[in-house]
């Protein structure tokens, strides 16, 4: 009886073993963690108190809260200058003017990323919808969404907010 006892004890405790390592894993794995090899590296996690400092309210309020810009209302949804966009939040390039199209959505669309390592893509499951949540990959900022209705070649639409990025035209 005794020898069972013991058996089912360590079932369990290495049952409970694997929980703990299995949920640190998926801990480890959502945690939006600066590519390895990337100059920004650890300048760019920053607290909530130092992104207040760097950031306008709007943008803090997207970028670090996910908010959405109010549509028609942003510096790029009407704007088709030539060059980069970068992240407002650290400066990582992430889109380019090449890729921008006119979606009519009143926020900046763009059918690619200039590298897919550069964004996470992350599933959103609020307002009762099931979109795509698109954050720079460096400092974890949520950018906007993409949706599967975008125009050829890749069929994306990156809907970006204006104030989650930042224009730099080509010299
Ligand atoms: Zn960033």
């Amino acid at each position: 009886m005794n020898r069972i006892r013991i058996l089912f004890g360590s079932i369990i405790f290495i049952m409970a073993i694997n929980l703990f390592g299995n949920y640190s894993m998926i801990n480890a794995q959502t945690q939006t963690k600066p590519k390895k090899g990337n100059k920004m590296g650890n300048d760019a996690i920053k607290s909530n108190d130092d992104w207040k400092k760097v950031l306008t309210e709007e943008q803090y309020h997207v970028l670090r809260e996910k908010g959405t810009e109010k549509p028609f209302t942003g510096k790029y949804w009407n704007f088709s200058g030539t060059g980069k966009y970068n992240c407002a939040g650290c400066g990582v390039i992430l889109f380019d003017s090449k890729t921008k199209f006119d979606a009519g959505c009143g926020w900046p669309s763009f059918y690619d990323v200039v590298d897919n390592k550069k964004v996470i893509l992350k599933d959103d499951l609020s307002f009762g919808m099931h979109r795509i949540e698109v954050l720079c990959a460096n400092c974890g900022s949520h950018l906007g969404h993409v949706f599967d209705d975008g125009p050829k070649p890749t069929g994306q639409r990156y809907c970006i907010n204006s104030v989650s990025i930042s224009f730099e035209g080509d010299k």
